[in-house]
């Protein structure tokens, strides 16, 4: 991959290349597009086996976020962090708070919160270095684990698309295939399981695995997932899932879940589409958790007003699958348009009146 002549295709803004042998730290800083705000995104810790792999992903990744936000209805712009390393093994304090020092270098022009691989407590060590954090413990003033409300924004996302569906969001007795049991894939679960739906899971991790037949859902193993006999499959794990090889086994209606970039290219939108596999676009169910997070941003935060915004995922998912349905095009490609319209027209009113970080 050229990485500039990528980001310019793209429309990234920035990478930024962080590095600390002393202490293992090999990490990097995407941002992607800072109109309509900061760039905010969650720092991932994950052990991509080239850097290659790595950049793509956080490039990737952070360009979700500012389409995310964009959809949300957030001030903010989209960026994201990636250690690579291996989160059971290999994260340390240092390498948070190096991390952390590397942010706040960045002057605000990226805020980070949780993702995959980071527990509260790793926010915490970040936070002691950098004010440019959301996301921390209510303990701190925060607004908590981001994964409890992409968890509800996900569900009411599911919902949405079974509307849309089966004309009833009831998901009573409806199988649902979850790909991944971390915090998101549970924390969806526990509102699924409440109204009576039926769970096959699958993860890499036995503890995972048992949390999830702790809650009565069958267990799969990790490559049976997408031919599990189901009315929707969620992808809540890692992205790239939605691909050539893999569309053709799923058994499924509608494809909703919490991962990020869950299309390996965008032709796998196309591809659902042609399948009549209605997919209810990551970005714009997943966005609880910025939504969540963001809330924390001009130092007050307001739960019940997190929620409301995070309700709205139903509203949105429905407009994005009208405009689909409308004007005959992937739901992914409607989501975009969405995002795209608002940026658009936020940078047009940046002529009047320049915002500042
Ligand atoms: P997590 O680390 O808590 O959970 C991810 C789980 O997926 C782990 O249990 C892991 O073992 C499992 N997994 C990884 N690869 C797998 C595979 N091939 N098959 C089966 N299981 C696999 O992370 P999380 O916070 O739950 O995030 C999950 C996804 O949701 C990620 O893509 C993340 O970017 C996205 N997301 C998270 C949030 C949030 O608030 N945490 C918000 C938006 C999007």
């Amino acid at each position: 991959m050229e990485i500039l002549q990528h980001m310019q295709e793209y429309g990234h803004e920035q990478l930024v290349v962080c590095s600390e042998p002393s202490i293992g730290l090999k990490a990097f800083i995407a941002i992607h597009d800072t109109t309509l705000g900061p760039s905010c995104g969650g720092l991932r810790i994950w052990p991509h086996s080239t850097e290659q792999e790595a950049v793509w992903d956080v490039l990737r990744l952070s360009r979700a976020m500012t389409y995310k936000s964009a959809v949300a209805g957030l001030p903010l712009g989209g960026g994201k962090g990636l250690i690579i390393a291996d989160s059971r093994k290999e994260k340390t304090e240092a390498m948070l708070r190096a991390f952390g020092q590397f942010i706040d270098s960045l002057g605000g022009r990226y805020i980070t919160t949780e993702d995959v691989g980071m527990s509260p407590r790793d926010l915490e060590f970040i936070a002691e270095e950098t004010n440019y954090v959301v996301g921390l413990p209510e303990s701190m003033g925060g607004s908590g684990d981001t994964s409890v409300m992409t968890g509800l924004g996900v569900y009411l996302g599911i919902k949405a698309a079974a509307k849309a569906t089966w004309s009833s969001d009831d998901l009573t007795d409806r199988t649902i295939a979850i790909q991944g049991f971390g915090n998101v894939g549970f924390n969806l679960a526990t509102h699924l399981i409440e109204e009576g739906a039926k769970l096959i899971v699958t993860d890499l991790h036995e503890d995972a695995l048992n949390r999830a037949r702790e809650i009565g859902a069958e267990v799969v193993k990790s490559e049976d997932i997408y031919d599990a006999e189901c009315d929707i499959f969620s992808p809540c794990a890692l992205g790239s899932v939605l691909n050539t090889n893999t569309i053709p086994r799923l058994k499924c209606k509608v494809v909703a879940g919490g991962a990020n970039n869950q299309l390996e290219n965008e032709s796998d939108g196309e591809l659902l589409h042609k399948r009549g596999i209605l997919y209810a676009p990551d970005y714009v169910i997943n966005a609880g958790g910025i939504i969540n997070a963001g809330s924390e941003i001009g130092g007050v935060y307001y739960p019940t007003r997190a929620r409301e915004l995070t309700e709205r995922i139903y509203e949105t998912t429905e407009d994005v699958i009208k405009t689909s349905r409308v004007e005959g095009i992937p739901t992914s490609t409607a989501a975009n348009r969405l995002a795209e319209r608002r940026i658009k027209a936020v940078q047009a009113l940046k002529k009047i009146r320049p915002r500042d970080f």
